[in-house]
């Protein structure tokens, strides 16, 4: 007999539930990975994680070659794709795991339509994207999810996660089935010049060096954005290439507040992918609806985006995301907070600027931490302001951070890089960097204004 794996945010060969059950059920499998139209019709294959993906691709492949398989590739919509493979080899069952967004569902469902009558079964697997899977865990009460992450993570504790499962030894593929080329990572344009490499092979590296070493750290550390002291795991638990369940696994064996406090950030994605999957209207629409009357400045989005607003912080971690494809939590958090709260614009434009460059652009971790930040999502103090002054002094006390990001300000001397406005004379005349988009107090009375906190 022959099964289908339809590979989507899970490529891989370890601890994969869904490749594991379709080999228990048949001979064969088919490996197949279908680059969907759909997702280019969204906007959400940017050239970034295009350019990762492909990584992944390449490296499921040749995991697969090492195991007597392949992995086909096709292009189109992946319902026809699946339906078209189950017609040429006969398979009788069809595996994928569970999504959470939106479109998951739909393309769960389409699958299922082009199935009807075929004879061959759709089997979706939970815990593979997320470690827990959502909805595993409710709170009492009625509600199908949790609207806060303390309870939450609480009950995520109490169930536990799945054990992990080993890789498969042998894939035997059916022949016949063709695939299209794959695709080329040096083809793709516009790729941010320090984007990270994917691919499992290197997800597993970056875990085991991760596990062994700055993890022990990561609690003191984990907002040192100097100091760059996080897993930079994201892209990697995005495409699946590591696995979350075994992933918070191998971290609470290991154990150490480190550990536990890693672990602790494993959960809040599970969290946002359990609102996301009870409320895929959370993406684009305000989770808890608020009455903003969101600004629009051309101007202003400008100089956020080009990391120009005069506000050493906020630019250099805006510099990070176009040069990495990648932004240090911390950094993220403000920049968010700059946007939604100092320039009071909405949250949907810096969410998909975010999506635009992010190699772990995520719908669940992305629009889920956007609405937190900007006070209409989970978040429980909605109107707290992140000031890039305090934040600096805080976060990178010396500026080491901006430094890094922001060369024009490399001169300027311990913490008074985060106020680079009050230099005097020949100082502030020989840095070329712009003087702040905004004033900070005004900017603060403008939002306690137009939420009525004056
Ligand atoms: P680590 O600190 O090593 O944490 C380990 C893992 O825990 C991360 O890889 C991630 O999977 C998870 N995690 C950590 N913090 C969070 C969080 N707040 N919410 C959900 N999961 C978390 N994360 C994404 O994966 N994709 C996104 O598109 C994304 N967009 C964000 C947008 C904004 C405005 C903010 C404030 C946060 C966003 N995050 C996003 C969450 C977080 O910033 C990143 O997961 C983290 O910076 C990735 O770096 P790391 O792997 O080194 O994290």
């Amino acid at each position: 007999s022959v099964a289908v794996v339809l590979f989507t945010s899970d490529l891989r060969l370890h601890d994969h539930p869904v490749l594991r059950a379709a080999l228990r059920d048949a001979d064969e499998v088919v490996p197949l990975f279908v680059r969907d139209d759909a997702v280019h019709r969204a906007g959400f294959d940017a050239p970034n994680r295009l350019a990762f993906l492909a990584d992944c691709l390449a490296d499921l492949d040749a995991g697969l070659r090492d195991r007597g398989g392949r992995l086909i590739v096709r292009r189109g919509g992946s319902a026809r794709e699946v339906k078209r493979v189950v017609e040429q080899t006969g398979a009788d069952s069809v595996h994928i795991a569970a999504g959470v967004s939106g479109y998951a569902a739909q393309r769960e469902e389409r699958i299922r339509e082009a199935l009807a009558g075929t004879g061959c079964e759709l089997r979706v697997h939970d815990a593979v994207v997320t470690a827990l899977a959502p909805g595993r865990v409710v709170p009492t009460g009625g509600k199908d999810h949790f609207a806060v992450f303390t309870p939450y993570f609480r009950r995520w504790e109490a169930e536990g996660v799945r054990g992990t499962l080993a890789a498969p030894r042998a894939v035997r593929v059916p022949d016949g089935v063709s695939g299209d080329a794959l695709p080329d990572r040096n083809a793709v344009e516009h790729v941010s010049p320090g984007l990270a490499r994917g691919g499992e092979e290197a997800g597993r590296k970056l875990v085991t060096s991760w596990l062994h070493g700055p993890m022990a750290d990561y609690e003191d550390g984990h907002d040192d954005l100097a100091g760059d002291a996080t897993s930079r795991l994201s892209p990697h638990l995005h495409f699946g290439t590591v696995s979350a369940a075994e992933l918070a696994n191998r971290a609470r064996e290991k154990g150490g507040p480190g550990g536990e406090a890693f672990v602790r950030q494993l959960a809040w994605r599970d969290f946002h992918h359990q609102v996301l999957a009870a409320r895929p209207d959370a993406s684009w629409s305000d989770y808890r609806p608020r009455q903003d009357r969101w600004r629009s400045d051309e101007d202003e989005v400008e100089a956020w985006k080009s990391g120009r607003t005069g506000y050493p912080l906020v630019d250099a971690a805006m510099r990070q995301l176009a040069h990495e494809g990648w932004m240090h939590n911390r950094g993220r958090m403000l920049a968010a907070s700059f946007l939604t709260k100092t320039l009071y614009v909405d949250w949907r434009v810096g969410a998909r600027h975010f999506l635009d460059l992010l190699v772990d652009g995520d719908v669940a971790n992305n629009q889920l931490n956007w609405q937190w930040v900007a006070g209409t999502g989970t978040d429980t103090r909605p109107n707290r302001v992140l000031n890039p002054v305090i934040q600096g002094k805080r976060f990178d006390p010396d500026g080491a951070y901006v430094r890094r990001w922001v060369p024009e300000l490399a001169e300027v001397e311990g913490s008074a890089i985060h106020e680079p406005w009050k230099l005097e004379g020949l100082d502030r005349a020989g840095v070329d960097y712009p003087d702040p988009v905004v004033d900070l107090a005004e900017a603060r009375s403008r939002f306690e204004r137009a939420r009525g906190l004056d």
